[in-house]
């Protein structure tokens, strides 16, 4: 018989749930390597189309008590028989190698759990990698078997809009706030959220919790809700992630809107209008790649100092950086 070949051993693994099997592909997917990458493409191709999960975004700034909730929230689902994945998704490590998000130790009770699978954020230059890699994770988790797929970020920056551009559903976890802080929320993001979390519903913070959701819920009545969405999308809930209050129910709503998105066949529509976009992006990114030589680079450093010292516009110098291309 033939041997097989790492790429098929990997597939077999993740397709057989294998955890290792997985994290050991994430970590491939997220290899800038050449050869890495051509092996990445073969292992996607080779596990196309598999698996489907219910795959919900997460957002909120830090303190909101996302790894609290997710700990709490992913440990009620697979108490109830689901198998969960997290990914992270942490625009600081792109931009300065830190880290908002954290290591592995968020999280603790989900981390140690056999049936879920929690993958702290990869650090990385390219923000343009991360998107990728986010993708190709997300699709790796569902060829895995995993039925609930969260994608977590922070509030900062493109990754909210990646992370919705990958979720099925879209929350945002809040922190309850005093009076006029709803103002300062980023109205973009209630442009695409279909569910505010008001978290830390309890003990003292209970009234205000509920202040805040009733703050959200009227500020979500005023955006239009997405035409194809049932009655009472989006929606506020208060929960409290600390002491495990509200998230079944907040759950079931979450399932209940992915499912109906599901059956009038928008979730289809989302997704492939997702993967068209993620194609035309990967190839405008790959061109790029391709193109920029290391004598690319140096001349678009060299322009790049000219137009900070004003020496010459910005599009006197694109066009003539373009010229020169003829001739690297
Ligand atoms: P993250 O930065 O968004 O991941 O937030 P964490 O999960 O680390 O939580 C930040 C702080 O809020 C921690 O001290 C948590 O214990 C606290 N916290 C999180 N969830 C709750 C909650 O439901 N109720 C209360 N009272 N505190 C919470």
């Amino acid at each position: 018989m033939a041997q097989q070949t790492d790429i098929e051993r990997l597939r077999d693994g993740i397709r057989g749930r294998d955890r290792r099997a997985l994290a050991q592909g994430v970590t491939l997917i997220e290899s800038e390597r050449a050869d890495h990458r051509d092996q990445a493409a073969d292992l996607m191709e080779s596990l196309r189309g598999a698996g489907q999960a219910v795959r919900i975004g997460l957002s909120g700034a830090p303190g909101a008590g996302k790894s609290t909730f997710i700990d709490s929230f992913g440990t009620m689902l697979t108490g109830q028989g689901r198998r969960v994945a997290v990914l992270a998704v942490d625009p600081s490590s792109a931009l300065s190698g830190g880290s908002i998000l954290g290591d592995k130790t968020r999280m603790e009770r989900l981390a140690r759990d056999p049936d879920a699978f929690v993958r702290p954020s990869p650090s990385r230059a390219h923000p343009g990698g991360v998107a990728r890699s986010t993708r190709e994770s997300v699709a790796l988790c569902e060829a895995a078997g995993y039925d609930v797929v969260i994608v977590e970020t922070v509030g900062v920056g493109q990754s909210e809009i990646l992370v919705a551009d990958v979720s099925d559903v879209f929350v945002l976890l809040v922190a309850p706030a005093g009076g006029d802080e709803l103002q300062g929320v980023k109205r973009g993001i209630m442009e695409f959220c279909d569910v505010v979390l008001v978290n830390k519903a309890d003990g003292d913070l209970r009234a205000a919790a509920e202040r805040t959701c009733a703050d959200y819920a009227g500020a979500l009545r005023l955006l239009r809700r997405r035409p194809a969405d049932p009655d009472g999308h989006p929606f506020a809930m208060a929960v409290s992630a600390l002491r495990e209050e509200g998230l079944d129910a907040a759950w079931k709503r979450i399932a209940d809107l992915a499912e109906w998105r599901l059956a009038h066949g928008h979730l289809e529509d989302v997704r492939a209008a997702q993967a068209r976009r993620w194609f035309e992006e990967e190839v405008r990114r790959s061109l790029l790649e391709r193109i920029e030589t290391p004598e690319l680079r140096a001349k678009i450093v060299k322009a790049g100092v000219e137009v900070e010292e004003g020496a010459i516009s910005v599009s006197a110098a694109v066009r003539r950086l373009l010229r020169s291309l003829g001739d690297l």
